[in-house]
């Protein structure tokens, strides 16, 4: 019996995790282009502190099965913790998430939350308020005009670096519409909590999160090939031909998890539509500061949003509050996290700048002490965040229906082009496997 030669393209979480599931269904191999497995993410060790590069990591899940197959994959090395995290709003630590944290307002501004809140629900009750169409009128819609412009809109406009009226609903989705029982009690100072599928979270103890995939690639060794970046796909008497551009590897299948501009961008004969639709494909992508301070505790923050315009990044996390190994014994560790597209302000401000912005503004908020910073480095990723702009659905359709065709299969968070967290990864590799198993 032939047994069939499968190439998985990218050894992210995605990618890793479907070679362990399809490791026995086929000569598997996981080709990716850098020196290491682990895509977003990816960790790096140095000076006795750990940071997780494509941004703050947490482990978490609605789904149990896929929460206990992560954690059972770290075999002991984690810690679980509950959330504490805040949104820095005029110098106030206000509770996340914004509408379960109003009673740290400032009265006015916890009163105009509140009144337009209500106001909002009367006017949808009465049929007077058009359902929305794009994520700034979601905003209005779901929240009123207090926490939206208080909050949702300078935050989303911040992360998203792209107008939210060009935003298509896809993405909201996700976002729990909030009950009035509990804003009216957050109103007024008796705690509540939002978005509880993550108020406990999982975090590797050390390692930081590309422990977890450690964890996978120790399943599948053998199965990995590094250093190999796919820069053409072709076909050839029925197989698949991989090439870097020095040498070649033949497939009978190839599944894809890197993201899908390079994998249309490797293949030959792709129509002009489905190139076209491709490179409207909108994404930002992201600059993570890593600064180590000589500080033995910082907060007991998880995370803070930053909605502030002024201010460079839009998110920081503790990574030495998640876990305290990921930091030398009295000291501690802050990751920024700053979304930029190809061609604005922040892409082009050089790399010193950024950090330098990132440590002034921290320390003017009063979040960090400069003098005390011991450690400081900077990474950055091209694909970050899928931005589903009101074009998305159709150009995803086209390039879809295209790789179905040429029987490509498309797995992951920018193969698949969609939000996708750890555990929605995870379950797609799944699935798919369930899939493969059925039709081969
Ligand atoms: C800022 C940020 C924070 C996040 N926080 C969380 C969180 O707290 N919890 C959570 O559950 N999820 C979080 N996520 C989502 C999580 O990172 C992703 O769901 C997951 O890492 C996606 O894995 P993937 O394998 O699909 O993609 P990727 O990690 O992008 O992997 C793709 C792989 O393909 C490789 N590759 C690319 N091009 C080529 C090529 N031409 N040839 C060969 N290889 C190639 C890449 O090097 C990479 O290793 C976060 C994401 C971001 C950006």
């Amino acid at each position: 019996m032939n047994i069939m030669k499968i190439a998985i393209l990218g050894g992210g979480l995605t990618g890793c995790t479907l070679a362990y599931l399809l490791k026995d269904k086929g000569s598997i191999e996981v080709i990716e282009k850098e020196s290491e497995c682990g895509g977003l993410m990816r960790s790096i060790q140095e000076d006795g502190f750990t940071f997780d590069i494509g941004g703050s990591h947490i482990i978490f899940s609605k789904d149990k099965d896929i929460l206990n197959f992560m954690i059972s994959l770290l075999d002991g090395n984690y810690v679980q913790r509950r959330r504490n995290t805040k949104i820095l709003y005029k110098g106030r630590f206000i509770k996340y998430p914004f509408e379960n944290g109003l009673a740290d307002l400032p009265k006015e501004d916890n009163f105009e939350c509140l009144y337009h809140f209500i106001q909002n629900l009367i006017k949808k009750e009465r049929g007077e308020l058009k359902p929305p169409t794009n994520l700034r009128e979601w905003c209005y819609y779901t929240f009123g005009k207090g926490i939206a412009e208080k909050y949702l809109i300078p935050y989303n406009e911040k992360v998203w670096k792209y107008p939210l009226e060009k935003i298509s609903l896809e993405w909201v989705e996700r976002i729990p519409n909030p009950p009035i029982e509990d804003v009216i009690k957050s109103a007024l100072g008796i705690p509540t909590e939002g978005y509880t599928h993550q108020l406990y979270f999982y975090y590797p103890k050390y390692g930081g999160i590309q422990a977890l995939i450690k964890a996978l690639e120790f399943k599948i060794q053998g199965n990995i090939i590094t250093n190999f970046n796919v820069k053409r796909i072709k076909k050839e008497n029925g197989k698949w031909i991989v090439s870097n551009g020095k040498s070649e590897r033949e497939y009978d299948k190839i599944i894809s998890t890197i993201p899908i501009q390079h994998l249309i961008n490797s293949l030959e004969g792709v129509p002009r539509d489905v190139r076209e639709a491709t490179n409207n494909l909108k994404y930002n992508s992201l600059v993570t500061v890593m600064i180590g301070l000589d500080t033995p505790k910082l907060n007991d923050f998880s995370w803070l949003y930053i909605p502030d315009r002024d201010v460079l990044t839009h998110r920081v996390g503790f990574p030495s509050n998640y876990s305290p190994y990921v930091a030398p014994k009295g000291k501690s560790s802050v990751l920024a996290e700053i979304t930029f597209r190809e061609g604005d302000e922040i892409s082009k401000m050089k790399e010193t700048e950024i950090v330098e912005k990132t440590i002034d503004d921290l320390h003017k908020l009063g979040i960090i002490d400069k003098s005390k910073v011991c450690y400081i480095n900077i990474a950055r990723l091209k694909y970050a965040y899928v931005i589903n702009d009101i074009d998305y659905s159709k150009n995803i359709e086209i390039i879809r229906k295209f790789l179905q065709q040429i029987k490509i299969d498309i797995v992951g968070r920018f193969a698949e082009f969609k939000y996708l967290n750890m555990d929605d990864c995870i379950k797609r590799a799944i699935v798919f496997t369930r899939r493969f198993d059925k039709n081969g």
